[in-house]
């Protein structure tokens, strides 16, 4: 098995990140530091360790989710010391966030230890819709509207066709609240596309990914998927 894939499996981190803890040289395998991506293992006889402890794929899987307040971030190490999800989600397990959401857009995000299911959640190839609620400033036209539908330049390259409702627009304060739906997950998409029409974001929170619900969980709430959730994502 490939070193990325084990520790991801292990529940390290995801897969793109434990791809940076062997490039760092954070990885060994039989005592030998390994900065090599794709470096195959025996889960059954080598000994994995990262940071010199050792990793063992023993830890039961565990999958939550959380709706993310405002202000924090979602990597678990921030250059500013800001407040992380994973200070504010108490659990046992070492998990981590799928995927990621700006510091100021809320919403849901999937915390697990399941290196696996975040690959497949994560990785473009799979397509796993992910549904936002956006309220931006102004009218929102047919012709933007379009454009946002059918793909739009965003830092070089166009975005793939998404799905955009108009849910609501409020005449007094001159806001749109629309529903995006995107397949990507490209840094900052949402904010990016809706500010290559012209419309600033004023708010921003994710309220589906795939099949997965957030419901009425309130901001800064936490709960386990149930399993008929966590079997649907697979
Ligand atoms: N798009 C954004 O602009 N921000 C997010 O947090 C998620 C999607």
């Amino acid at each position: 098995m490939r070193l990325q894939k084990y520790l991801a499996q292990c529940g390290v981190d995801s897969r793109r990140v434990c791809e940076r803890y062997i490039l760092n040289g954070d990885v060994s395998v039989n005592g030998i530091p390994i900065k090599e991506l794709g470096y195959k293992i025996d889960p059954e006889t080598d000994q994995v360790s990262y940071k010199g402890k050792v990793i063992k794929d023993s830890e039961q899987k565990v999958y939550y989710m959380l709706n993310k307040p405002k202000a924090i971030v979602t990597t678990s190490k921030d250059q500013f010391n800001r407040l992380s999800v994973l200070d504010i989600v108490n659990v046992k397990e070492r998990i981590y966030p799928v995927g990621r959401l700006d510091y100021n857009t809320t919403g849901l995000l999937i915390l697990t230890n399941d290196g696996e299911l975040a690959q497949r959640l994560t990785h473009p190839r799979h397509d796993i819709e992910k549904v936002y609620r956006v309220l931006v400033q102004g009218n929102v036209d047919q012709e933007k509207l379009r454009l946002l539908r059918n793909g739009i330049m965003i830092d070089g390259k166009k975005t793939r066709n998404s799905k955009v409702t108009v849910i609501k627009y409020y005449p007094i304060k001159n806001r749109t609240l629309l529903e995006i739906c995107i397949k990507e997950g490209r840094n900052r998409q949402v904010r990016k596309m809706c500010q290559a029409v012209g419309h600033h974001v004023v708010y921003l929170e994710r309220i589906a990914i795939g099949s997965l619900k957030l419901g009425n969980l309130k901001v800064g709430e936490y709960r386990m998927l149930t399993l008929e959730e966590v079997l649907h994502l697979k």
